[in-house]
């Protein structure tokens, strides 16, 4: 296990391992909630509900969002994302009510409006479904989309405040990799006359993931100058 980053270097235990650049992808685990209810569950943790997402032998209990694994028409694990989870907190609720009119149930099916990443400031990828767009527009989807759907009047106006600011100060809360000419490690080759790219990483640093506008854990490489 990595137990040390520091500029040029991942120490695992007491190797030192060289790397003028170094990722950091987190994993999640699902809540240990799921384990506690007695029902197969995957590798992840996440249980294995019925197309309904009851649980198996127990049609009144549900389980939805990150902790569920479902797959889709194509057999394809649901993602754990946002909106699969609010579709499946929805379905259930109509699930509810539909039994209590004694109505059949119906399994969960998952409608994929489409992902948006911010990759910068005021830069964005965006896919829906066959529709793709980048950079500035992408971005201002993005802005529109995420204010779009906080609920309530006061809570949109509070972010786009606190964004606006963010956007106006340059002010950021998780921005790990920064473009700078400097790269602690990469080998300093005579024909490029060195290397330009990505700011170390410092364990130390606040690596929060946030919601803000500017804040992206989207990497960026400037490959060396020939
Ligand atoms: C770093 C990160 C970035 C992400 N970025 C995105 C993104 O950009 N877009 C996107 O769509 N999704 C993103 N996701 C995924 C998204 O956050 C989840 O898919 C979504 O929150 C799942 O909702 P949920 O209700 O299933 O679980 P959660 O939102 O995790 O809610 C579960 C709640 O249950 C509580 N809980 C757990 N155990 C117990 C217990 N025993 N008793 C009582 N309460 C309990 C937890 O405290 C938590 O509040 C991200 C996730 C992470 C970790």
């Amino acid at each position: 296990m990595v137990n040390r980053i520091e500029p040029g270097a991942v120490w695992v235990g007491d190797e030192k391992i060289a790397a003028p650049v170094i990722l950091w992808a987190a994993g999640v685990a699902a809540s240990p909630l799921g384990r506690k209810l007695g029902v197969p569950i995957d590798r992840a943790g996440r249980v294995l509900v019925q197309p309904d997402l009851s649980i198996p032998g127990h049609p009144k209990v549900f389980v939805i969002g990150d902790l569920a694994a479902l797959n889709d028409e194509n057999g394809k694990m649901l993602p754990g994302v946002a909106p699969v989870a609010i579709q499946q907190g929805d379905w259930v609720a109509d699930t509810i009510a539909r039994d209590l009119e004694n109505q059949p149930r119906r399994n969960f099916r998952y409608h994929d409006k489409g992902s948006l990443a911010t990759i910068g400031r005021a830069a964005a990828v965006a896919q829906f479904g066959k529709f793709e767009l980048s950079g500035y527009f992408a971005w201002l989807a993005w802005l529109f989309i995420h204010i779009l759907f906080l609920i309530g009047f006061r809570n949109r106006l509070v972010v786009m405040i606190q964004w606006a600011w963010s956007y106006l100060t340059y002010e950021r809360g998780a921005r790990l990799i920064t473009g700078s000419d400097e790269l602690a490690g990469w080998p300093q080759s005579q024909e490029n006359g060195g290397a330009t790219g990505v700011s170390p990483f410092h364990p130390s640093a606040d690596a929060r993931p946030s919601a803000s506008p500017l804040d992206t854990t989207a990497v960026t490489v400037t490959p060396p100058r020939h």
